[in-house]
């Protein structure tokens, strides 16, 4: 009996120990609905310092957070204190107008992104014309409130103010677009992969998710890759010739049999993937989740996230 008790207590703290990350949805979808766009707070678990990963809905996605008692603060305490920094993945509004609209109230932090990201903020949103410049370069006035930290590929850099270290790695999204994915890793080395907008390698005729894999295919081995955030825009109906840099269930698929190919037959089996930026429109959000279940040959644990609903990962 003492011994059940025991390997009990074991397992019950395996448990404990293998809950790492704090994942908290301010925004899901990618688009139709300005309350509610990709952003996601990312932390290590109850530590309440966060990278928030892209910045479409921030303000409107902390209220519902609290009002599903996900924080017990007011929205400025997340706002300025808990949001440590942002990762942005891309220059699209449903990316980072949240970032941009509550500039003003915001506290002092570093945006980490790649060059062509922050060019595109620097050009495009941080100036005069559109707002007001609050980064560290730029159109004069500079208000210097953030400070961009420019991400190299396949290195990693710390997180300020937070135990966090992130790798950055490019994406393709259609034709006008480069995208980035992200390695957040924590104190333990344990890791969750975040993906902004992304096509397949097959249709956008990159190499781009492949390399992803083979980089994180052996955190997978060693079970320290705790999920993996990736978008499915479209139902399988969308026309390959018309998906813009996105993915359907049926391309998410395509790509992770290739990972799978880098981690071993049937190691992707409840692996969990989170489902980012479905479109909303008609019933197509339905369809979507319909055709992710129904063709799921590497019994993968897709799961939707939902705004202000912490996960723990
Ligand atoms: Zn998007
Ligand atoms: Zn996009």
């Amino acid at each position: 009996m003492r011994k059940i008790l025991l390997t009990l207590l074991l397992c019950s703290q395996n448990l404990l120990w293998a809950q790492s990350f704090d994942l908290i949805p301010l925004g899901v979808y990618g688009g139709g609905d300005e309350s509610n766009l990709s952003a996601y707070l990312i932390g290590e678990k109850d530590k309440n310092e966060f990278l928030s990963l892209d910045a479409g809905t921030i303000r409107a996605g902390i209220r519902v957070a609290i009002s599903k008692n996900t924080f017990d603060v007011t929205d400025e305490t997340v706002l300025k204190s808990y949001i440590k920094g942002y990762f942005i993945s891309h220059g699209h509004l449903d990316h980072l107008s949240g970032l941009i609209i509550n500039s003003p109230e915001d506290s002092k932090k570093n945006i980490y992104a790649f060059p062509y990201v922050i060019d595109v903020l620097k050009n495009n949103y941080f100036t005069n014309a559109s707002w007001s410049n609050f980064a560290n370069e730029g159109e004069s006035p500079i208000l210097n409130k953030y400070s961009y930290q420019r991400l190299e590929k396949n290195k990693l850099q710390q997180v300020e103010n937070t135990s966090l270290r992130v790798t950055g790695f490019e994406l393709s999204h259609g034709t006008f677009s480069k995208s980035a994915a992200v390695l957040v890793q924590n104190s333990a080395d344990e890791a969750i992969l975040y993906l902004g907008d992304t096509g397949a390698d097959r249709i956008e005729k990159s190499e781009n998710l492949a390399i992803l894999w083979q980089h994180i295919a052996p955190l997978i081995k060693e079970n320290k890759l705790k999920a993996i955030m990736i978008e499915v825009s479209f139902p399988n109906k969308q026309p390959e010739t018309a998906l813009y840099g996105h993915l359907t269930p049926k391309l998410l698929v395509e790509e992770l049999i290739k990972l799978e190919k880098s981690t071993g037959q049937g190691r992707l089996k409840n692996f969990k993937i989170i489902i980012t930026h479905l479109k909303p429109g008609g019933d197509q959000i339905e369809i979507i989740k319909k055709e992710l279940h129904e063709n799921n040959p590497l019994q993968l644990d897709f799961i939707f996230p939902i705004q202000g609903q912490k996960m723990v990962l």
